[in-house]
């Protein structure tokens, strides 16, 4: 059974979100969109239809993957680099223990605790200079708070 043969340039078709115009599925159309918003990718291989994959090739990291041209179109780029956004986001968001030990050391303090779990935890902090010891998070030292609170009165 064939649906498309509704489907003339020019006719009105239902979507589930709204109704459209029809436009055939051509390596033009296709060209076009990836023109128009500027994607960073080449189409390697012929458009057929809307649910046929088509080859394209990321010009950013050069990953080549198969999807379909409706795909692209809803805005869906190059699979590779979407996952190594999602990783670089998880790193800048989360430090590691080690990390946040040498951040501390930056400042002349010295992690007390074993873990580091997230920026609200309140970290045991022992001061290098005078000795003391007190509590704040990585949230807090990250808003400028970097001065150790027994120090800090000393300064007149
Ligand atoms: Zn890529
Ligand atoms: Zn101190």
């Amino acid at each position: 059974m064939c649906n498309d043969k509704f489907l003339y340039p020019g006719a009105i078709i239902k979507s589930a979100s709204k109704k459209e115009v029809y436009e055939a599925w051509t390596n033009e159309r296709m060209d076009r969109i990836i023109q128009e918003r500027a994607l960073k990718i080449k189409r390697l291989s012929d458009v057929k239809g809307w649910r046929e994959k088509v080859k394209f090739r990321c010009l950013d990291c050069g990953n080549e993957w198969e999807t379909t041209p409706s795909h692209i179109r809803a805005g869906h780029g190059c699979p590779e680099c979407a996952k190594a956004r999602r990783r670089s986001v998880r790193k800048r968001a989360k430090y590691t223990t080690k990390e946040v030990r040498e951040i501390l050391e930056h400042f002349n303090f010295i992690l007390l605790d074993e873990h580091y779990y997230n920026a609200l935890q309140k970290l045991h902090i022992k001061c290098n200079k005078c000795l003391q010891e007190f509590e704040r998070s990585l949230n807090s030292i990250q808003q400028g708070h970097v001065l150790c609170p027994y120090c800090k009165g000393n300064i007149k």
